[in-house]
C-alpha cells in the first residue's frame, strides 16, 4: 500500500505543540516544549503538567 497523494491528514494533536502546564505561583497556563519549563509570565519554574 503506498496512497500518498495530497490528502494527506494532518493531525495536530495539542500534545504536539507543546505540553500544556500551569504555573502554581501565578496560575497562568500556558505551553512548554521540554524539561526546562519556565513561566512566560513570572519566569517561575514552579510549574505543573495539565
Ligand atoms: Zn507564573
Amino acid at each position: 500500500m503506498c496512497l500518498v497523494d495530497s490528502s494527506t491528514s494532518i493531525d495536530i494533536d495539542s500534545a504536539d505543540l507543546g505540553t500544556r502546564y500551569i504555573c502554581l505561583d501565578c496560575n497562568t497556563k500556558f505551553r512548554g516544549i521540554g524539561k526546562k519549563v519556565k513561566c512566560p509570565s513570572c519566569e517561575s519554574v514552579n510549574v505543573k503538567k495539565i
